[in-house]
């Protein structure tokens, strides 16, 4: 693959956002690897669907978990290996544990930290000796950040927040090297983590002036802007797209 062939690493990237998000670079002509965690079979059907068989591979699908610092090494080395560099990490992984306060578990605890938060770091700092300047960093926050309008929130609420903070300090860090770094804050998405029919469902659309919930690809067209070379004077920011969620 050419050097000036666009690259990108997603992390978590079979369904929900990720997989829209894979698609919409795909389709832009942008070469993606993505990680999963859990089903083999559903990644391997995806990149099936995308790939077509006479073309170069453009598509890489990758096993890790996000909470295994050395299996997100191993991805970044893998990506390298098939296309030569990384220009964009879009770090979309996330784990959703809901318990209220006085049952929160330690376990648990540490696993959201891991997956929504340290996954962050591991493929950025792994990705950057990789990533040619004026490159793109895109975490996938959550509106929970700011607002949690619903019991047993508290550490996922956490873990978003903590992302605000890594995104500031990473976009100060990287800035000399014209790479911006961005975290995108969804509302409520019609996902497996969040299903619009779930427990949650009636009590989040009372929060949504828009009066529905998000689409993936809504973010997917986000991610897409900020990696265009128009985005490139917004860094550092948290960019709620919520359909009016934190009003
Ligand atoms: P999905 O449940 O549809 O997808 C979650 C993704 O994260 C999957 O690709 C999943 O892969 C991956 N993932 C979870 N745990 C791990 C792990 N340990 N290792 C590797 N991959 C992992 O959820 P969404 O698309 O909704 O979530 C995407 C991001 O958006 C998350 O960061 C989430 O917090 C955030 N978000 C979601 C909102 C919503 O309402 N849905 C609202 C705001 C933010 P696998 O199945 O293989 O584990």
């Amino acid at each position: 693959m050419s050097s000036n062939h666009s690259v990108a690493f997603v992390q978590g990237g079979y369904h929900g956002i990720g997989k829209a998000t894979v698609e919409a670079l795909h389709h832009a002509g942008i070469a993606v690897a993505f990680t999963y965690q859990k089903s083999k079979e559903q990644a391997d059907a995806m990149v099936h669907a995308l790939q077509k068989p006479d073309q170069p591979v453009s598509i890489l699908v990758i096993q890790a978990d996000s909470a295994d610092e050395q299996a997100l090494q191993v991805a970044i080395q893998k990506t390298v290996k098939a296309f030569g560099h990384i220009n964009f990490v879009i770090n979309n992984a996330g784990y959703l544990a809901v318990s209220t306060i006085d049952k929160i578990d330690t376990v648990e605890f540490d696993k959201t930290i891991a997956i929504n938060v340290r996954s962050l770091m591991i493929t950025s700092r792994e990705a950057l000796p990789y990533m040619p300047n004026g490159g793109r960093i895109i975490n996938i926050g959550s509106v929970n950040s700011e607002r949690i309008p619903f019991e047993g929130g508290a550490i996922y609420g956490m873990s978003k927040a903590a992302v605000v903070g890594l995104t500031k300090g990473m976009a100060r860090d990287l800035a000399p090297r014209q790479i911006t770094v961005n975290n995108i804050q969804p509302g409520p998405i019609n996902t497996d983590m969040n299903p619009d029919t779930g427990d949650f469902a009636d009590a989040l659309k009372q929060f949504l002036p828009i009066g529905r919930y998000e689409k993936a690809e809504e973010i997917a067209s986000l991610v897409m802007w900020l990696i265009s070379p128009e985005a490139g004077y917004m860094t550092g920011s948290s960019l709620n797209m919520d359909g009016g969620f934190t009003i």
